[in-house]
């Protein structure tokens, strides 16, 4: 954010604060009835935040861990109903892409990654990406935060942002000049970690970028995240046929993940030129860094999208017949063979529940958890019930 000292607001802005401030308590007064009948035994919190919500319509509160949103609602119940403060939030979780947007604004602005970390850090170091920081309004708010936060795990951080607080549950942190001064390398070591970090954070992309996946925008481009589900709802129908339910069970749940990721790529997946645009800003945000970047692999030489797409769908087509004929057969019984086997899948699915709940795609998180659940099924049912 922009702003660098703390402002000194007007006469009349400070009258209309007064005024907001008068009737926000009113409303929050009139509403608790209201509260006591939908919450009885947090009405008063109820009341303060939907008052609140009037005063900040256009906050959002969403993304915060709910430790920290707990911690923030709690804070400013007892503000409100104590000291008649309100507290808004300006900022609060932003997402990896959003926050490197703001970085690479902020390098462009002040010239140099070292000046832009006076100001915000880069998305892995930030806190609102983490979903524990908290930006508030206004000042009066904020200072109120400063002074009784401490009981809700609420701190200011640094010396130059009033308005940022952080959720630390471990207690008081100490106080920073500002956000570049927590991890400021030695002197000399500037361009030597902007090119780890570099390095590093390319490769964390394309692993986000493979967890997200994208979302079909024609018809073949359905086939492959459908084939797999199919796939094992043929190899469950055809275990229970043979009487061997545990590993009909262990298909089907996979079977359901694998639907419900599917659906989940249609409905909350990025689109596939959401996904170049976001990976080009990260390129655009590394190279202002010093980092040296690959230019962007150019799409396969001489197939046109169409071709591409048919060609995808034919090879998930024959992976299907074949994934029916190894699923019915394999693994024939629980061997470290088979755990191996089984465990990229698992691990994949594993992040994927992660990136799908830090990014609320919850038809992505819970088919992937299903997943999972099928795999580790699958092993046991290995061992209750092996073929010969
Ligand atoms: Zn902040």
């Amino acid at each position: 954010m922009p702003v660098i000292s703390t402002p000194r607001p007007s006469r009349t802005a400070r009258r209309r604060d007064r005024l907001d401030r008068l009737v926000t308590r009113l409303l929050s007064v009139a509403l608790l009835p209201l509260a006591v009948a939908a919450a009885p035994r947090r009405a008063r919190q109820v009341a303060c935040q939907w008052a609140l919500a009037a005063r900040f319509p256009a906050e959002n509160l969403d993304g915060l861990t709910p430790a920290t949103r707990a911690a923030f609602e709690a804070a400013r119940t007892e503000a409100l109903w104590r000291h008649g403060e309100l507290i808004g939030l300006t900022d609060g979780y932003r997402d990896a892409h959003a926050q490197a947007r703001l970085f690479a604004d902020a390098v462009r602005r002040t010239g140099s990654a070292t000046l832009a970390r006076n100001w915000t850090l880069p998305p892995h170091e930030s806190s609102h990406v983490a979903g524990t920081a908290l930006d508030v309004r206004p000042v009066e708010g904020a200072r109120w935060l400063e002074r009784y936060g401490s009981r809700h795990h609420l701190y200011r951080v640094y010396d130059n942002e009033w308005w940022h607080f952080e959720y630390r549950p471990d207690g008081r942190p100490p106080r920073l000049p500002n956000p570049g001064a927590s991890v400021t390398p030695g002197p000399g070591d500037n361009a030597g970690m902007a090119r780890d970090d570099g390095m590093a954070q390319m490769q964390r992309l394309a692993l986000l970028r493979v967890l997200d996946g994208t979302r079909p925008s024609a018809a073949l481009e359905w086939v492959s995240p459908v084939a797999p589900a199919v796939t094992q709802a043929v190899v469950g129908a055809g275990h229970w046929a043979a009487g061997r339910r545990r590993r009909a069970l262990a298909a089907w749940a996979r079977a359901a993940g694998l639907g419900l990721v599917a659906w989940g790529l249609g409905a909350e997946a990025p689109t596939r030129a959401e996904a170049d645009k976001n990976m080009e800003e990260h390129k655009e945000l590394l190279r202002k860094l010093g980092t040296q970047v690959p230019a962007t692999a150019g799409t396969q030489a001489g197939l046109s999208r169409g071709s591409l797409r048919a060609l995808d769908a034919v090879t998930s087509s024959i992976r299907m017949v074949v994934g029916v004929r190894s699923g019915l057969r394999q693994p024939q019984r629980l061997t470290v063979l088979a755990i191996a086997r089984e465990a990229p899948a698992g691990v994949f699915y594993a992040l994927r529940v992660a990136r799908a709940v830090q990014r609320r795609r919850p038809r992505i998180a819970l088919g992937s958890a299903l997943v999972v659940a099928g795999s580790v099924a699958r092993l046991r049912a290995a061992s209750a019930e092996p073929l010969r």
